[in-house]
């Protein structure tokens, strides 16, 4: 895999090779229009990568006047849940995609049946009573012809039998599985008379108890998607090997020609998306829930602040090809950056705070400036900042013995306070142990804004006044896991050894009071420092924010 930088952010979007199938289907007169799916297991929350798959299969419908159906991949009853059913559908929406109709491949488990019944009566199916380790050992390998079950030649009388008895739970799992007749030398492995279905005494999240035989996916993907009138079926680089019998199928049954497309799957570095390792992560308490901001997970990146815009951008900027690569976690922060850059509303936090007492300002007097809630709109809509005698700022924007490019506040040097005016350091106030907690600082009243007498000093910085200042919670989130290429983990090393022991840190903060009522429901940037995304576990008392992404990129390359 290689990475690709940010380079892809300034590219300009070509037709994608999958955009120009359809169009030259469409071109050809092969469909009036085109049908999508996104067809999503129900076994966890979408993630990322779902994001992708979504973003394009959606994406086309919309472009070529077509419509996507939601389809839920249900045909494995013990790992699938209504709690994942109900996450997709609201993941879905809130990256604002409609989907046409919502279906589950359960819906078809009547019609697949009779389709194998069809099949058995046609010597296309047998029931093969062999053990799951001698079917596998008997599909030989890529050079060696596999050898035929002792059970295959049964006539379709008995096979029929057989599975009308599977069917109504006189075996136990495990004891037979219906097999397609097709052909046990042939050179794809995937022919080797593949499974059916298997039996599995388990209730279905939807189907109940009414099945105890369920389908496997190559018998039940490709059909689905034809009895919906899938025109171009859409996954990932890994099915291309099932894509022949995705054909067979449907060839055989003689029903509606759905094709497969397969793109490469997203893949982003510090990042995994397997939802097996993430619903391991969850189990163990590793992180506090599938919706953790530090989760790569629809629900996750929403918590955090990551928003629709941002990751439809994304998606477009990463397009959609053959090739497997490795997409910069950058890439993603920069289309978020770009996102709440242009919408969020601006108020000021301080987070590691020095007091400034500005000691030639009056003790009681207390003034509002109106200052705009985004830059870029400064007559749109404002809030009021409140100023007085004592002020918090940033302990990162003092330093004693500062060189030359510091602009910041130094011993006798001035600053301009944000929004109001510029005061100048005249005293710094140490405690025994010598850490700074005080600067005394005089402000010069002519240059507030409104004076007319502008005058400009080098470093502007942000402050919040003591007697107003809100106390918040802040949860400083950072990557995940701190290798670059979670495939590349070493065999005698676990996923889990690569958890980042910083990806979290709380702290508190202290902000000017106007933030509390922000109503805007994206993230605000804290001026100067990074978004920030109000938390659900907020309380009047204890109001908790989240860090989407910092303001810069501080990321530094080793
Ligand atoms: P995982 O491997 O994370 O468990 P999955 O492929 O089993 O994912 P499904 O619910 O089967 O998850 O996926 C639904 C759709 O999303 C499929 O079409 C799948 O190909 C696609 N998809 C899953 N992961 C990615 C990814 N990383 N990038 C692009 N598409 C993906
Ligand atoms: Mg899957």
């Amino acid at each position: 895999m290689d990475t690709e930088s940010k380079v892809a952010a300034e590219e300009p979007r070509k037709v994608n090779f999958i955009e120009e199938i359809i169009e030259a289907d469409l071109a050809a007169g092969k469909f009036k229009s085109i049908m999508t799916r996104f067809p999503p297991e129900p076994n966890g929350y979408l993630h990322l990568g779902h994001a992708k798959s979504i973003c394009l299969n959606f994406g086309l419908a919309e472009k070529y006047g077509g419509a996507t159906n939601l389809r839920y991949d249900d045909t494995n009853p013990t790992k699938e849940d209504t709690e994942y059913v109900d996450s997709i559908k609201e993941d879905i929406a809130w990256l604002g995609f409609h989907w046409d109709k919502e279906l589950y491949a359960s819906d078809y488990f009547d019609q697949l049946y009779e389709w194998a019944e069809e099949m058995i009566l046609k010597g296309l199916a047998y029931v093969d009573d062999q053990t799951q380790e001698e079917i596998r050992l008997g599909r030989g390998t890529v050079d060696k012809p596999g050898t035929p079950s002792p059970w295959r030649d049964r006539s379709p009388e008995e096979n029929l039998k057989l599975f009308r008895e599977m069917k109504a739970g006189k075996y136990a799992d495990g004891e037979k599985v219906l097999r397609a007749k097709i052909d046990m030398a042939h050179p794809n492995m995937m022919f080797r008379d593949p499974l059916m279905y298997r039996i599995k005494h388990a209730s279905h999240h939807r189907t109940g108890d009414k099945w105890c035989i369920y389908p496997m996916y190559d018998y039940t993907h490709g059909q689905c998607d034809s009895i919906e009138h899938i025109t171009h079926s859409i996954c990932t680089l890994e099915f291309d090997v099932h894509r022949p019998l995705y054909d067979w199928f449907i060839e055989t049954l003689g029903i509606f020609p759905s094709h497969q497309y397969e793109f490469a799957r997203l893949n982003l570095t510090y990042t995994l998306m397997s939802k097996r390792k993430l619903l391991e992560l969850v189990q163990k308490g590793l992180v506090s829930g599938w919706d953790d901001p530090r989760m790569p997970t629809l629900c996750g990146v929403r918590r955090r602040g990551y928003t629709p815009a941002s990751l439809k951008m994304f998606c477009d900027k990463i397009g959609v090809s053959k090739r497997e690569q490795l997409i910069d976690l950058q890439l993603l922060e920069w289309c978020v950056r770009q996102d709440l850059n242009a919408r969020s509303n601006r108020y000021m936090v301080v987070q590691d705070p020095i007091k400034v007492t500005i000691t030639n300002y009056p003790e009681d007097k207390v003034e509002w400036f109106d200052c705009p809630l985004n830059p870029a709109e400064p007559e749109g809509p404002s809030r009021k900042v409140p100023f007085s005698r004592e002020i918090l700022i940033d302990r990162a924007d003092f330093m004693e013995d500062a060189p030359k490019k510091f602009f910041r506040l130094r011993p006798d040097g001035e600053v301009r306070l944000k929004y109001t005016y510029i005061i100048k350091c005249d005293e710094v106030v140490k405690d025994e142990s010598g850490k700074v907690v005080e600067l005394r600082c005089s402000y010069d009243p002519t240059t507030h804004p409104k004076s007319g007498e502008w005058r400009s000093v080098k470093g502007t910085i942000h402050w919040v006044s003591v007697p107003h200042a809100r106390e918040i919670e802040i949860r400083n989130y950072d990557r995940l896991f701190t290798l670059p290429d979670m495939s590349e983990v070493p065999e005698d090393k676990d996923y889990k050894d690569f958890l980042n022991p910083d990806s979290l840190v709380v702290g508190k903060g202290y902000a000017e009071p106007a933030l509390l009522e922000d109503a805007s429901g994206i993230a605000v940037q804290f001026e100067r420092t990074g978004y920030y995304m109000k938390d659900p576990d907020s309380t009047p008392d204890n109001p908790v924010f989240n860090r989407t992404v910092t303001l810069k990129d501080s990321y530094k390359p080793e």
